[in-house]
C-alpha cells in the first residue's frame, strides 16, 4: 500500500495545488516534494536562488510551489548540491522555463553530462523499503549539458555573496553543503539527514534526527564521515537537508556532534556493497 501511495504521488502530475513552499527565515523557505526538499533562497519580493529540484516529476509542483513565494519572478540560478535523480530530476525542466543557469561542483559535472553513472542504490544497506527499491533508482538523470555550469573553485556561490558552497564528499564525488556565516544556516543536501532516509515510514511519520547520509546512496564511508566531521565544526545554528525536516537548537547540534564522533556506529551500515 505504501508503495502504491508512493507510485501515485510520484505519477500525479496534475494534482499540485498544495504545493506550497515553508518558510524557515524570512529570506529562506523550503518544499518538501515526497521524499526530497527543495529551498528557496532569498526574500520573496527579492532576487533569489533555488537549491536542488527533487525527482523528475515534480517539476510542476516545484514551479507551483516557487511562483506562490516569487510570483513569476525567475531564480538567477539552479545550484544543485549533487546529481542524485532525487536532486536533480526536474533541474533541465526548471531551467529551461527559466532560462537560467545550473550550478554544481566541478567533480559532479560528468555525472550529469552523461560521461559517468553513479553506482546503482545498494539494496542491502537495510532500513526500509526504500532502501531495497533504491535498487531500481535511475541512476542517469536528463542530460544537463547546455545547461551546467561548474562552480567557481574558491568556494563562492554565484548570486550569493553572503554564503559559501562546503566540499562534504563521500556520498557523491562531488557533494556541496552549502553555509551563511553570519546566522549559521546550513544545507546539507545528502551529507546529513534529518529523517531516517532509507526508510519509508519515516517519509509519512518524519521522526527528526540528525543521520547519516542516505546509505542505499552514499559511495564512500571514509569521505563521509570527514564531511559530516567537517560540517560539525560549523556548529550550524539550522539544518536544511535533503531529507527530512529543517532543525534547529541544542537537540540538533548534540546529535550533530554525536554523529560525528560515533559515525562508524551510528551510520555506517553493517551490510554494504560500497
Ligand atoms: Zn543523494
Ligand atoms: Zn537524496
Amino acid at each position: 500500500m505504501e508503495q502504491e501511495y508512493i507510485d501515485k504521488s510520484i505519477n500525479d502530475e496534475h494534482d499540485f495545488d498544495h504545493a506550497v513552499s515553508e518558510e524557515v527565515l524570512s529570506d529562506i523557505a523550503y518544499y518538501r516534494t515526497l521524499i526530497v526538499n527543495v529551498i528557496m533562497i532569498g526574500k520573496p519580493d527579492d532576487d533569489w536562488v533555488l537549491v536542488d529540484t527533487g525527482t523528475h516529476k515534480y517539476h510542476k509542483r516545484i514551479l507551483h510551489a516557487c511562483e506562490q513565494r516569487y510570483g513569476k519572478k525567475p531564480p538567477q540560478a539552479i545550484i544543485l548540491t549533487h546529481g542524485h535523480f532525487d536532486h536533480a530530476g526536474s533541474a533541465k525542466k526548471l531551467a529551461e522555463h527559466w532560462d537560467i543557469p545550473i550550478y554544481l561542483h566541478p567533480y559532479e559535472l560528468d555525472y550529469v553530462t552523461g560521461a559517468k553513472e553513479y553506482p546503482p542504490g545498494d539494496p542491502t544497506v537495510g532500513g526500509g523499503l526504500i532502501s531495497l527499491l533504491s535498487g531500481i533508482f535511475p541512476t542517469k538523470i536528463d542530460h544537463l549539458k547546455g545547461f551546467v555550469q561548474p562552480l567557481p573553485s574558491d568556494g563562492s556561490l554565484p548570486f550569493l555573496s553572503d554564503w559559501q558552497y562546503i566540499e562534504t564528499f563521500g556520498h557523491t564525488p562531488g557533494h556541496i553543503s552549502l553555509f551563511r556565516k553570519k546566522d549559521r544556516v546550513l544545507i546539507a543536501g545528502d551529507a546529513l539527514s534529518t529523517e531516517k532516509p532509507e526508510s519509508t515510514l519515516a517519509v509519512f511519520f518524519p521522526l527528526q534526527h540528525v543521520y547519516g547520509p542516505p546509505a542505499y546512496f552514499t559511495e564512500d564511508w571514509y569521505d563521509a564521515e570527514q564531511s559530516v566531521k567537517k560540517l560539525a565544526k560549523l556548529d550550524p545554528n539550522i539544518i536544511i537537508a535533503g531529507h527530512g525536516i529543517p532543525m534547529e537548537g541544542e537537540t540538533m547540534k548534540g546529535e550533530l556532534q554525536k554523529l560525528a564522533d560515533n559515525f562508524t556506529e551510528q551510520a555506517i551500515p553493517k551490510h554494504r556493497r560500497h
